[in-house]
């Protein structure tokens, strides 16, 4: 069924469109992205109907939903689509948009593991899992979370006290900070 939107409404599905760099339009609603999704059984709203809010230009529906932080990015869903949706990339387009717009109030916690991750990963070039954990159990007043599992792991070598140095790292933190100015500029 065709679907008609006013001017407004279309602009959402065009913006995601654009950030994508596919339409959207010939989803179907088979649902066979949801069946193939290992999380959708967490989500309030499955993966198929994220993409007919899109659709249908309820944007604020799709921003705020927890689906879109819950998607894991495995890519099953993009993978399993007949009409070569990349659903994926539309869970993706909705973070980021939701990130600029300050809309992460649905999972507050995962937009806060994104920034330590990306942070440690941006200084560090690659991830210190003791610094990112510990960083991130404090940050959300649970210092002593995992504790028991976090000095197993620590007695048997697999937790570093340091990451050991990469290469490129120069390379690397100019990578970050350009990303970073152009994400400041578009927002
Ligand atoms: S698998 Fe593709 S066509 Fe089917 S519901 Fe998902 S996005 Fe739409
Ligand atoms: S990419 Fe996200 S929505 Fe798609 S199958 Fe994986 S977890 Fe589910």
């Amino acid at each position: 069924m065709k679907i008609t939107l006013d001017d407004q409404a279309r602009a959402f599905p065009t913006q995601i469109s654009q950030m994508i760099g596919q339409n959207i339009d010939g989803c179907y609603q088979c649902g066979k992205c949801t069946a193939g999704c290992p999380v959708a059984y967490t989500m309030e709203i499955p993966p198929h109907e994220v993409i007919r809010l899109v659709q249908l230009g309820r944007e604020e529906e799709a921003l705020a939903c927890h689906t879109i932080w819950l998607c894991a990015s495995c890519e099953t869903c993009t993978s399993r689509c007949p009409k070569n949706i990349d659903v994926a990339s539309v869970m993706d387009a909705l973070r980021v948009l939701a990130f600029r717009r300050g809309r992460t109030e649905a999972e507050k916690e995962i937009t806060l593991f994104h920034k330590l991750f990306l942070q440690v990963v941006g200084r560090f070039g690659r991830v210190n899992d003791l610094r990112l954990m510990g960083k991130y159990n404090l940050l959300t007043w649970n210092p002593f979370k995992d504790w028991r599992l976090g000095q197993k792991l620590f007695s048997k070598g697999k937790l570093k006290l340091t990451a050991p140095p990469v290469k490129g790292l120069k390379e690397l933190r100019e990578i970050f900070q350009r990303v970073q100015a152009s994400q400041a500029e578009k927002s």
